[in-house]
């Protein structure tokens, strides 16, 4: 009998929802199991196996220098490597704090700011090589389901480079942004979530960062033109992915 391929779960600064995720699986959780061995999952398991690792899944943005070498040591270790979910990606949630002075974050959170070492939150891919990208906060179940099986058969994933917009048509929404004038962020949000919240009628957030071919700063003026205020407008695309130069572009508006 062959191997298993072994999977590894790296956390870095996260809420760990995106591992929590993977947990989540229910239905499928035990065909996961049985086609794969989860190595390395601090959350799931009592020990640990050593890699090397043919997938490594890492979550969490990177936001000081020991997690910058646990890093550089999980892409040593895994064949393929991961980003899994917005923090991973882009910086996610904790890089809300880059728009704002280090020193001044860190008081406001911390009673002895002078014990802390923290740097601006990126992304995974600022420091190593990322094989792809899994995107979501947190990240979308099935999509996980459909990456691993691509990877068990050596097909490529099928990652959608469309907006949710689109994704949203398809499920025949009723588009909140035009009927309700909801400032939504869906005509430069990657696909995937199954436009998760206008189907429960609430407007995108941006929470998987831009889809392929945006226009964001297009965007962002028509909010303004729907009398969205410019500080509003930077808090929407800085809050996951304002590290990305699209979102950020759009939260450029004046
Ligand atoms: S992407 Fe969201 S759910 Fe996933 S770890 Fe980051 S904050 Fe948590
Ligand atoms: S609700 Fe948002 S995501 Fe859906 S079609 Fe309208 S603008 Fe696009
Ligand atoms: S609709 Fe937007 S905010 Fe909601 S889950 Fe999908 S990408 Fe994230």
């Amino acid at each position: 009998m062959t191997a298993k391929p072994k999977i590894a779960v790296y956390k870095m600064s996260s809420c760990a929802g995106c591992q929590l995720e993977i947990l989540n699986l229910e239905h499928v959780l035990l065909d996961v199991i049985n086609a794969v061995d989860l190595s390395y999952f601090v959350m799931a398991r009592r020990d640990s196996e050593p890699g090397p690792y043919q997938i490594g899944l890492v979550e969490g943005a990177v936001t000081c220098g020991e997690e910058i070498e646990k890093l550089k040591q999980a892409r040593k270790e895994c064949e393929t490597l991961v980003a899994l979910g917005s923090c991973a990606c882009y910086g996610g949630l904790p890089s809300i704090k880059n728009w704002t002075p280090q020193r001044v974050v860190e008081s406001r959170v911390y009673e002895n700011p002078a014990a802390i070492h923290s740097t601006t939150a990126y992304g995974i891919d600022y420091y190593v090589a990322v094989d792809a990208y899994l995107k979501g906060c947190p990240i979308n179940k099935e999509e996980l389901v459909e990456f691993i099986k691509s990877a068990l058969l050596g097909a490529k994933p099928y990652l959608r480079p469309h907006s949710v917009c689109v994704e949203c048509k398809l499920y025949e929404n009723v588009c909140v942004a035009v009927s309700e004038d909801i400032p939504c962020m869906g005509p430069v949000t990657t696909a995937g979530c199954g436009a998760l919240c206008p189907a429960n009628h609430k407007a995108c957030d941006g929470c998987r960062g831009p889809a392929d071919d945006t226009n964001a700063k297009s965007l962002a003026q028509t909010f303004k033109e729907h009398g969205l205020n410019p500080g509003d407008i930077k808090r929407k695309f800085h809050k996951f992915a304002g590290m990305t130069p699209e979102f950020d572009k759009g939260a450029d508006i004046l």
